[in-house]
């Protein structure tokens, strides 16, 4: 039997100051359970990508629940964080592709020397910190007739992956996601300045016919926009034509703004407007300010309804992480 891995054990320090990102920020489960779609391709079986390394049952976790730290196998992990980002009908591939970025995610996470947040536990359930997570009681709950049938699905399309994790230059990558982009993802450091070559820019084909609230509209008062702003950076000098057009990066998004003569990113934006993307335009419209937001998410690595949507066009759960994660191979992972 292969050694398992206890991971709150600091394996490695690739002390990235990315490390404690939060890998998502979607969670699209919460939005209406939609019917299982009908004979979808079956999931992959694991043996075809021949991973040579750990397999999920053989990985322990500390997940910090609520207050409680449990421990349990990546093989319990999974399944409840894939049904708590991804909703269980998405196609079999998308979400045996989430599964993968989750695995991989987290053993990055715990090379990195895990997240001061939660120093007692490798992950939690809070997904502005970790992943999304669906306890099967809850999963019980919140499905109740089509649950046995949804979880099936669910664990289904994560055994088909069992231990593959998604490797660059042989090292688990940063495997971010979020729920949507507005026509092409960002590119890593446009988002969090740190520049990583398998977090660059790539179209995704998801669209307003399939994703929910994928246009939004913020409006607010020119005195509320002006409060706001000066807030964060009392030396704005809102006299005159204060308002700049946004300027573009790589992907289309807002790299920089400049309002009241203080040029700030379009991810500062985001945070203090609440937008749900930098993915935006903004006006002045009278004595308001309207913003137009498409997509949802930071926007870099794998877009969740992107995914979904390559899984329709057929595409496999390998294509769809090498898709997004640029450059990447899938293989197992092995305790250095
Ligand atoms: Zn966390």
């Amino acid at each position: 039997m292969k050694e398992s891995i206890t991971v709150g054990l600091a394996l490695t320090a690739l002390l990235f100051a990315l490390t404690w990102l939060h890998a998502g920020e979607s969670a699209p489960a919460d939005e209406e359970v939609q019917p299982a779609p009908a004979a979808t391709a079956a999931p992959t079986p694991a043996e075809e990508t021949a991973p040579v390394g750990l397999h999920d049952a053989e990985m322990s976790l500390r997940v910090l629940i609520g207050d409680t730290v449990e421990t349990m196998t990546m093989a319990e992990y999974l399944p409840c964080v894939v049904q708590g980002e991804m909703l269980p009908s998405f196609e079999a591939a998308a979400l045996s592709a989430q599964a993968v970025a989750e695995r991989t995610y987290i053993l990055y996470q715990i090379r990195s020397g895990g997240k001061p947040r939660h120093p007692q536990a490798d992950v939690c359930d809070d997904p502005g910190c970790c992943s999304a997570y669906l306890s099967q009681a809850e999963a019980k709950a919140k499905w109740g007739d089509q649950y046995e049938a949804l979880s099936q699905r669910v664990k289904d399309a994560v055994a088909a992956t069992d231990g593959v994790v998604a490797l660059y230059d042989n090292q688990p990558i940063m495997a971010v996601f979020h729920s949507s982009s507005g026509g092409a993802t960002a590119r890593c450091a446009d988002v969090w300045a740190a520049d990583l070559p398998y977090l660059v820019s790539v179209e995704s084909p998801e669209g307003a016919d399939t994703v929910p609230n994928y246009y939004s509209v913020k409006t607010l008062s020119e005195a509320d926009f002006r409060a706001t702003f000066a807030a964060a950076h009392p030396e704005a000098d809102f006299s005159g034509d204060w308002l700049g057009s946004p300027v573009a990066d790589a992907s289309g998004r807002v790299g920089s703004l400049t309002v009241g003569g203080v040029t700030v990113s379009g991810a500062e934006m985001r945070r203090l407007y609440g937008l749900r993307s930098t993915a935006f335009t903004v006006a002045r419209e009278g004595e308001s300010v309207t913003f137009r937001v498409t997509g949802y998410g930071h926007g870099v690595g794998m877009s969740q309804y992107g995914a979904n949507e390559l899984a329709r066009q057929g595409k496999t759960w390998q294509e769809i992480l090498q898709w997004y994660y640029t450059g990447v191979t899938l293989g197992g992972y092995t305790n250095p």
